[in-house]
C-alpha cells in the first residue's frame, strides 16, 4: 500500500507560496487542492480502519489503457476492482436531469462524467487482463457538510459520509473469488501503471527571480537565520535545523520549483541567497545527487522530489553535533 502524496503541482504552489510568488489564480487552485487532498487522505483513514487486510490498495496512481487516467483510489480485492473517486464538498449540491448546482448556482463540472471516463479505461484495462473480472466506481462525498438533492437516475454509485463505513465493510461480500491469485492480478494491473504525463509546473525566470531567496524554515517558514558552523537557527522562532539537512531540503524545494533544469552549484548558491558557501552546496550535491557533468560546469541530476519524499530516511530532528 502506497501512502498518498502530493501531487508535484501541489508542492510546487505550496513552495511558491513560501516563497511570496504565487498568483491570485494560482492560490485559488492551491486551496483547491489542499481541500481535496484532505478529503484523500480523510478517506484513506477510514478504508485503513474498514477495509479488509488483504485487499490491495492504490493511491494517486495514472494508468495508460486506451489513453491515460488518473485514479485517486484503486482497490483490487479477492472479487473486484474498485475505483474511489473522492470529493470533499462542502455546502447544499442537487443534481437534476444531468445538471449540478451548489447552494441554488449551476456549475459545470460533472464529476459523474470523470469517474464514468476513468472507469471505461479501467474495463478497457481488465479486458485485456481477464475479462471475467469486474470493476466499479464509487463517488465518496467524504464531507460532513455536505448535502445533496437528486431527482431521476444518478450517473454512478455515490456514497455519503454516513454511510461509508457500512459500504467499505460490506463491499466485498459478493463471494465471488476470481480466478487468478490477487497477486498475479495485482502485478498485471501495476504493468498499466505510468508516470503522470503531465509535466508539473515550472517558474519562468521573471517568476524565479521574484521569489523571496534563502533557506526557508521548516519550523516557522521565515527566511532570516544565523548560520553557524553546524547548524542553522531561525532568528524568527528559534528553531535550529542542522545545517546539512537544511541545505539538503532546501536544494530539494530548488529541485521541485525548477523541475525543468539540472541542480548546479552557482544558482543554489543564489538560491540560498549567498547564505551557504559553495563548497559546502558542492559537497551536499555530490553526497545526495548523481553528477551528470564535473569540472566547472558540474551540475546533478534533479529528481524533482522533496527530501522528505527522496530521503524519508532524514529525520526533522536537530541532533546537535557541534
Ligand atoms: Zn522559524
Amino acid at each position: 500500500m502506497n501512502k498518498r502524496i502530493k501531487t508535484m503541482e501541489h508542492q510546487w504552489l505550496e513552495l511558491m507560496e513560501a516563497r511570496g510568488a504565487l498568483s491570485a489564480e494560482d492560490q485559488r487552485k492551491l486551496e483547491a487542492l489542499e481541500i481535496g487532498f484532505a478529503g484523500e487522505c480523510a478517506f484513506d483513514d477510514w478504508m485503513d480502519r474498514y477495509g479488509e487486510e488483504q485487499w490491495r490498495v492504490y493511491r494517486d496512481i495514472w494508468i495508460d489503457a486506451g489513453g491515460p487516467t488518473q485514479l485517486d483510489t484503486m482497490v483490487v480485492t479477492e472479487s473486484t476492482v474498485f475505483i474511489f473517486d473522492v470529493k470533499n464538498y462542502s455546502g447544499d449540491y442537487t443534481y437534476m436531469n444531468g445538471r449540478w448546482s451548489v447552494n441554488g448556482r449551476p456549475i459545470i463540472k460533472d464529476v459523474f462524467v470523470q469517474l464514468k471516463r476513468s472507469l471505461e479505461k479501467v474495463h478497457l484495462m481488465l479486458r485485456q487482463i481477464d475479462p471475467v473480472i469486474q470493476a466499479e466506481g464509487s463517488l465518496v462525498f467524504i464531507n460532513e457538510h455536505f448535502s445533496f438533492r437528486t431527482e431521476g437516475e444518478l450517473g454512478a454509485q455515490v456514497v455519503m459520509r454516513h454511510g461509508l463505513k457500512k459500504y467499505l465493510q460490506t463491499m466485498d461480500e459478493s463471494g465471488v473469488t476470481m480466478r487468478m491469485p490477487i497477486d498475479m492480478l495485482c502485478s498485471r494491473i501495476e504493468s498499466f501503471f505510468i508516470d503522470n504525463p503531465y509535466p508539473p509546473p515550472a517558474c519562468d525566470d521573471d517568476t524565479y527571480f521574484s521569489l523571496k531567496k534563502g533557506v526557508c524554515c521548516c519550523s516557522c517558514g521565515g527566511f532570516r537565520h544565523a548560520v553557524m558552523r553546524y547548524y542553522l537557527k531561525c532568528l524568527e522562532c528559534g528553531n535550529q535545523e542542522a545545517k546539512e539537512r537544511a541545505v539538503l531540503r532546501s536544494i530539494c524545494e530548488y529541485g521541485v520549483l525548477r523541475n525543468d533544469r539540472n541542480l548546479k552549484v552557482r544558482d543554489i548558491y543564489f538560491y540560498l541567497n549567498k547564505m551557504i558557501s559553495e563548497r559546502h552546496i558542492q559537497s551536499i550535491l555530490s553526497k545526495y545527487f548523481s553528477a551528470v557533468a564535473r569540472g566547472r560546469y558540474a551540475s546533478y541530476e534533479n529528481p524533482g522530489r522533496l527530501m522528505k519524499n527522496l530521503f524519508p530516511e532524514i529525520t526533522c530532528k536537530f541532533k546537535n553535533e557541534g
